[in-house]
């Protein structure tokens, strides 16, 4: 299979040629399809599996199909558990998405307050963000989460065990009028995880890489 194969705008196959991916990795291939038909994804896959491009570039894709109209907040919202984990998703989102118009932010602790500032005045489309410092700026009305169409939740096992549940369940009740939700997992196995998962998605596609 190629990324052509996946029906991604020559924009997006563009990047990933220049970025050396030759094909899709099995869970690229296994959810990028479901994923670009509008279903809930709750995919196990470890790091190092290619998950980061399985949940970008059908966003991407659905940036591209259907362009924002006027000005307003984010669009994709991804949470994951560290700063560090935020900034490696948000350069590969930079990455993928230079071909286009999509317009990337990353928003966690041990950023200054005035840079955050700076993100969120802007449109953004797909925004990184850990929950702590997020769910600051939504309390302090920030942050506007009234544009989200998907919440993605990256390595959510190692949110639990950070103990991000409530917090993210909160960002998610903020985020009503979202349409689509992925949660990618290192593992799906233990009661923890499925309850997340019941917490948040609806009839997902269920994915092991
Ligand atoms: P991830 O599991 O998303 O952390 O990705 C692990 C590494 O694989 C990262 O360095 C990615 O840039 C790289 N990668 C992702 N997709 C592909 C692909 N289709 N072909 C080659 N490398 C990839």
């Amino acid at each position: 299979m190629t990324f052509e194969d996946l029906e991604l705008d020559e924009e997006l196959c563009h990047a990933v040629a220049d970025m050396g991916y030759e094909s899709p990795t099995s869970v690229q291939s296994l959810v990028i399809p479901h994923a670009m038909d509008g279903r809930d994804i709750l995919a196990s896959a470890p790091t190092g599996t290619g998950k980061t491009a399985a949940f970008l570039l059908p966003v991407c894709q659905f940036l591209l199909d259907y362009p924002r109209k006027q000005p307003g907040s984010t669009r994709i919202l991804i949470l994951t558990p560290t700063r560090e984990l935020a900034l490696q998703v948000y350069e590969q989102a930079v990455e993928l998405t230079k071909h286009t118009d999509i317009v990337s932010g990353v928003i966690t602790g041990g950023i200054n307050y005035g840079t955050d500032r700076e993100t969120l005045s802007q449109s953004i489309d797909i925004l990184v963000a850990t929950p702590g410092r997020l769910f600051e700026h939504i309390q302090n009305e920030m942050a506007d989460c009234r544009d989200i169409e998907c919440l993605i939740l990256d390595e959510a096992d190692r949110m639990l065990d950070m103990g991000f549940r409530t917090i993210v369940n909160q960002i998610a009740s903020e985020a009503r009028w979202r349409k689509q939700n992925m949660l990618f997992s290192a593992t799906l196995e233990g009661g923890g995880v499925s309850q997340f998962a019941k917490d948040i998605l609806q009839n997902p596609e269920v994915i092991e890489a």
